[in-house]
């Protein structure tokens, strides 16, 4: 019995260990499941990011590489005298309801203000064309948008029908930002009748518009008693802050009694001021279009001393206390001392510069071993020309020399740029922008020998590990942080942030090429030229609304989103789209990105430029200081001190081996004699 009940007692003992075991089995399987589950919703959402394509595959499945992207811009200056009155054209109630409704269906057009809507609907002039008539041809430059009125199209590309446009179809319209090639040919099939506006009718209307707003703001603050003390640039940046705000007839804006922290100035309609008066609402008086209310909820915590209501519809443009502390006082902006950035060793520079006296001095650095052994080595390719890796006989150093057409850049009318960007690069001396050591010019090309980034291009690097890791994200915005503190300083607007155009140098730290699109800007201006990158750029810019540099802060977000996901927060196949996301202003941030990141970001993409992290009081210090800097010490980054986590991501071998391959280019330039380069 005894030894009956020992051995039932083991076998109980036995079944509740096997128990056990598969209990933890059971959860260690239960684990892993919901990190199954995780990482699935984790790329759920990285693929409902990317409107349903998996990062590198196209709809039909076929394997795409991701082109670095090419900045465009629209060359010519806006004209200052459009008689706009003597452009509009007489349309009827349908018509304009009809043109209203297309532009309300288009991706692009559906995002523009009200007032510019109604400009576009003045200013189409219509357009009659008979049955086989081409209105846009595929590869040929394109300068109109195209609104159907009556009939039909057809819309081919490479001889192959890709759809049939009918009344209320709008085409073309990526033409009226800047010039570009048609992607595709627009034939009438019937007789048609068109609505048609021209690029530069377009540009004029909104930036002649954004620039009498500002203007007339400007006379309306300047009559605020509160900010009398302010100077131009002050309340400049006080409307960059501001926002448009409406109310609907009857509706209460600011009440009495309650706790207020909004200043409004009157754009359009009147607004009744009233107060209690032993129990009775009073009358005090109407205010109309200039006037302003809420002064005081600026400087101190008020309660409203009486009620103001919108009589009829009413539009405001209001700012609050505590966007205003930001932007005020603005001459604290960028104290931050730089001064020994421009450290660099000048007998060194000068035994730099004295060895690249001549052109002929440089020889080219050729493929060691490959497809291309033997040839010359081609670093890039740009929008306009190729970057070579040369070396000079006596010192051994390799340099990164830029060539570019000069009939290129005549062609395409980039010749003030490329003098000023020789100009702004001979000018810098910062670690964080590439240095040019020396210019050339012959017949038949510009050069400009640069600093070699052995590295290659962060471009590249985030190609190959699909989305860096934090810490190397939080190293390489900090190297873009330093290059704008500095170029900022000298009041130079970058413009064209964006990986392609960061590199790295053998140390792992960040360097800024290619400063085609950069500007010199005074402080408390605006420029209306449309250009950067359609990924990366600002909505002020995409509206020609006029910018300055919190367009760089715009850009700085950007980047640092495409360096956490791998993919720019608003990105399409079509340029068009690109644009419409950004004027919405939606971003999605995937699970896996941080609360640091997502602040920052956030701060630095606020669509009023006077809002932006960067551009506030305190200029790029509040950028340094936001928490997800928190892991930099910008004294030794500036000082070269910090161990840049980026080095992990360069490879060793030929001096060549971070760089892609590209043949070489045995066609020569044709020669070019007009003289533009007489400054170069
Ligand atoms: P785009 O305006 O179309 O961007 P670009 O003609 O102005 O082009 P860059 O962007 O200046 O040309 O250079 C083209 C490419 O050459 C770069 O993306 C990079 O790969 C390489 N490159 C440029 N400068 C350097 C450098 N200093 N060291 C190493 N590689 C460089
Ligand atoms: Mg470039």
């Amino acid at each position: 019995m005894e030894a009956k009940l020992k051995e039932l007692r083991q076998k109980l003992e036995k079944q509740c260990q096997v128990n056990q075991e598969l209990q933890n089995h059971n959860q260690d399987l239960e684990k892993r499941l919901k990190e199954k589950e995780r990482l699935l919703e984790e790329l759920q959402s990285r693929l409902d990011e990317l409107g349903g394509q998996s990062p590198r595959e196209s709809n039909d499945g076929v394997q795409e590489v991701r082109q670095s992207r090419t900045a465009v811009m629209a060359l010519e200056p806006i004209p200052e005298d459009l008689d706009i009155q003597a452009t509009k054209v007489k349309k009827t109630a349908s018509e304009r309801a009809q043109i209203i409704k297309a532009m309300g269906r288009n991706d692009f057009l559906s995002r523009l203000d009200e007032e510019q809507i109604s400009m576009m609907v003045e200013l189409l002039t219509s357009l009659d064309r008979c049955p086989g008539d081409e209105i846009i041809k595929e590869g040929t430059e394109g300068d109109s948008m195209y609104i159907v009125a009556a009939g039909e199209l057809k819309v081919t590309q490479s001889g192959r029908d890709l759809r049939t446009l009918t009344s209320g179809d709008v085409f073309g319209e990526l033409a009226i930002l800047y010039n570009c090639k048609r992607t595709a040919s627009v034939k009438a099939v019937t007789a048609v009748r068109l609505w048609c506006i021209e690029r530069q009718t377009y540009r004029s209307i909104m930036t002649s518009k954004s620039k009498k707003k500002r203007e007339q703001l400007m006379g309306f603050l300047k009559t605020a008693r509160t900010l009398k003390a302010l100077n131009e640039e002050q309340l400049s940046n006080i409307i960059d802050s501001m926002e448009e705000v409406r109310f609907q007839d009857n509706e209460v804006i600011v009440r009495e009694g309650a706790e207020g922290d909004t200043f409004y100035i009157i754009l359009k309609g009147e607004v009744l001021v009233t107060k209690k008066v032993s129990g009775q609402q009073k009358v005090i008086r109407k205010m109309g279009q200039g006037e302003h209310f809420g002064e005081l909820a600026l400087i101190r915590a008020i309660l409203r001393t009486a009620t103001c209501t919108a009589v009829g519809e009413v539009t405001c443009f209001s700012i609050d206390k505590e966007v205003f502390e930001e932007t005020i006082p603005i001459e604290s902006l960028e104290l931050h001392d730089d001064s020994e950035l421009e450290n660099t060793d000048t007998s060194e520079k000068e035994r730099l510069e004295s060895s690249l006296k001549q052109l002929k001095d440089l020889i080219p650095v050729l493929y060691q071993e490959g497809r291309y052994q033997g040839e010359p080595v081609t670093l890039g390719l740009g929008g306009f020309g190729r970057v070579e890796l040369v070396t000079t006989l006596h010192h051994g150093k390799y340099f990164a020399m830029k060539k570019v057409s000069k009939k290129l850049i005549v062609e395409k009318r980039q010749g003030p740029h490329v003098i000023f960007e020789k100009r702004i690069l001979q000018d810098i001396e910062s670690d964080f922008i590439v240095r040019l050591h020396a210019a050339f010019k012959d017949t038949r090309y510009i050069y400009m020998v640069m600093e070699f980034c052995s590295g290659g291009e962060i471009w590249t690097k985030l190609k190959e590990v699909g989305r860096f890791d934090e810490n190397i994200a939080v190293f390489v915005a900090a190297c873009v942080v330093e290059a704008y503190s500095y170029l900022h300083k000298k009041n130079i607007m970058y413009r064209d942030l964006k990986p392609e155009n960061l590199m790295l140098d053998s140390k792992g730290y960040v360097k800024l090429v290619d400063f085609g699109f950069a500007k010199e800007l005074r402080r408390g201006q605006k420029t209306y030229s449309f250009c950067g990158t359609p990924e990366y750029m600002a909505p002020e810019i995409i509206q020609n609304q006029g910018h300055d540099f919190a367009a760089d802060f715009w850009s700085l977000g950007v980047l640092v989103y495409e360096l956490l996901v791998g993919s720019p927060p608003f990105s399409s196949s079509e340029p068009q789209k690109i644009y419409a996301k950004i004027l919405d202003g939606v971003m999605k941030f995937p699970p896996y990105m941080g609360e640091g990141a997502r602040s920052l970001i956030n701060k630095l993409c606020r669509p009023r430029p006077g809002q932006r992290l960067g551009n506030t009081k305190n200029g790029i210090k509040d950028v340094r200081h936001h928490r997800w800097f928190n892991s930099i010490n910008w004294h030794k980054l500036r000082m070269g001190q910090i161990e840049a986590p980026t080095v992990k991501l360069i490879r060793k071998g030929p001096c060549y081996i971070n760089f892609d391959r590209f043949p070489f280019d045995k066609t020569q330039a044709e020669e070019e004699f007009s003289g533009w380069d007489r400054d170069f």
